[in-house]
């Protein structure tokens, strides 16, 4: 085992709980055993919740400027400590050096955006009456809850932690089991930054966690990103708990290609968007809409996929049954009738027999029934269907239940404003693969890719991590002057 065992980061420290059962981390590089993460129970998050509630008079009342500079020390640090940071990320989720470097630079970003928060929140006041203003502040709401998948080790615990601390939360963080290990190098870096014992707490565990999550009276906000069905589950129970909740769910993202889009960077934008991170990107390509004759471009496309070599720049999938699972939908649409251009079943790294590889694929002559047409597969995988027309091509996108993002490729600037128009994604690109928008604007899919109100980064997250007061005030005390005068 590479790494010391796992623990909680509870009121400042590393805690052991012996009695919790362990899982092994694997690295899915390799195969090789990572460490073991303890599988906490409702006993080690009451002591977490309590260490976040006796933190929260002190940091709440401190002033958002002073709250602000734990950020701005913290940004150092990560650039400081980034190359380690990325190769813990590249070990335990099994992406390349070069996506794990990526993911903490926008870690840096995200951070950014927390330090820029005392510009954003100075609240409104008009004065309504003779003497009489309104006034309204953002208040932080207490002890919240951050509940994160494995394919961003850490960049999406950083959508959630920058900003709700520094808005002024106590914070509760569970890491996926998959990838636990960033999230405490997260914590020491914060201690390091200057932030008090208790403000962030990490409990790692399953179910039984995210469940005691959502039922705790003293946890006052949830948000979850992972998959739809967990999505949907989270959002129940912590919403019937009064809770406040936005859960960020799956994706099955639309690319559509006209035939004017310019082939050489439309095939190596398709390419990089449904292999990038392996494919396990909740803003990956996954189905592609050739609109007319788009030839030239899918074998443009195949050319560009072949470049791209396992163990070398294509990382790993998370585990052997993710691996199995993708190549099961490889499979079925093969038996369905569907054309495998390039197929990346059975893929082995030399020295590295026991890592998860699945290598890039392309299938093509898909239908929209097939389940590679309208199931989110999380693989290096595309599924290209055809149409004649952009709505019918609409039409397939606007039928998945998902809307995270979808994209067009063409020259066509009306096309694309019909696209952005008619697409049921809440993020949408134009000759751009990957429309993550970038800070200050914020990230947020539609439709059964999220639950809530809101989106979970920038501006609009502001709204989720705090309550607003209103307050009404007479300054003068002059008889006959009330608030409507
Ligand atoms: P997941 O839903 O399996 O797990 C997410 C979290 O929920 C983990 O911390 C896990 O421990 C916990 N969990 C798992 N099963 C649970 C259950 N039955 N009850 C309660 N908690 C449970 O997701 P994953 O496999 O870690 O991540 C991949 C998924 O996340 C993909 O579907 C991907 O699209 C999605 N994702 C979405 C976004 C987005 O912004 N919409 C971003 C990243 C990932």
């Amino acid at each position: 085992m590479k790494y010391k065992a796992v623990r909680n980061f509870i009121g400042g420290k590393f805690t052991d709980n012996q009695m919790a059962g362990k899982l092994d981390v694997i690295s899915p590089l390799d195969g090789n055993r990572l460490s073991q993460v303890p599988m906490s129970s409702v006993v080690e998050l009451n002591e977490a919740v309590k260490s976040a509630m006796d933190a929260f008079p002190a940091w709440s009342k401190t002033p958002i400027k002073e709250r602000v500079q734990v950020f701005f020390r913290y940004k150092t640090l990560l650039e400081k400590n980034l190359q380690e940071l990325a190769e813990l990320c590249s070990e335990e989720n099994g992406k390349t050096l070069g996506e794990s470097v990526a993911e903490i630079e926008k870690c840096i970003e995200l951070t950014e955006f927390a330090c820029s928060l005392p510009q954003l929140i100075t609240g409104e006041l008009l004065e309504v009456s003779r003497g009489v203003e309104c006034r309204t502040e953002h208040v932080p709401l207490g002890v919240v809850a951050s509940i994160v998948p494995f394919n961003f080790p850490s960049m999406v615990p950083n959508w959630t932690l920058p900003n709700a601390i520094a808005l002024g939360n106590c914070m509760i963080m569970k890491p996926s089991e998959k990838v636990p290990l960033s999230v405490g190098r997260l914590a020491l870096l914060l201690k390091e930054a200057g932030l008090p014992d208790g403000v962030f707490n990490v409990v790692h565990g399953g179910v039984e966690i995210v469940e005691a999550i959502c039922d705790h009276p003293d946890i006052q906000a949830v948000s979850f990103v992972g998959s739809t069905k967990v999505a949907k589950i989270v959002y129940q129970r912590a919403t019937s708990n009064y809770k406040r909740c936005l859960a960020l769910g799956g994706a099955k993202n639309h690319l559509m290609v006209l035939p004017d889009a310019i082939p050489g960077m439309t095939a190596q934008n398709v390419a990089a968007s449904m292999s990038g991170c392996a494919g396990q990107r909740c803003m990956a390509a996954s189905a592609m809409i050739g609109v007319g004759n788009v030839d030239s471009i899918i074998d443009k496309i195949c050319e560009e996929a072949r470049k791209i070599i396992p163990g070398k720049n294509l990382g790993a999938v998370i585990s052997k049954e993710s691996q199995q699972r993708i190549e099961k939908y490889i499979t079925e649409a093969e038996q369905q009738g569907a054309t495998i251009l390039v197929d990346g079943r059975n893929t082995k790294v030399a020295g590295k027999e026991n890592g998860t590889y699945v290598g890039p694929t392309v299938i093509d002559h898909v239908t929209p029934q097939m389940s590679v047409a309208t199931e989110e597969i999380f693989g290096p995988v595309i599924s290209i269907i055809r149409t004649k027309t952009i709505d019918e091509a609409l039409a397939i996108e606007n039928a998945n239940p998902y809307g995270n993002a979808a994209s067009v490729f063409t020259q066509n600037g009306g096309a694309a404003r019909y696209i952005i128009d008619h697409a049921s994604a809440g993020m949408i690109g134009v000759n751009v693969g990957v429309p993550v928008p970038r800070e200050p604007f914020s990230f947020g899919g539609w439709n059964d890719s999220k639950f809530g109100v809101g989106d979970i980064t920038g501006k609009s997250s502001i709204e989720f991590w705090t309550k607003l007061k209103k307050s009404t005030i007479k300054w003068n005390a002059e008889a006959g002057v009330n608030w409507m005068s």
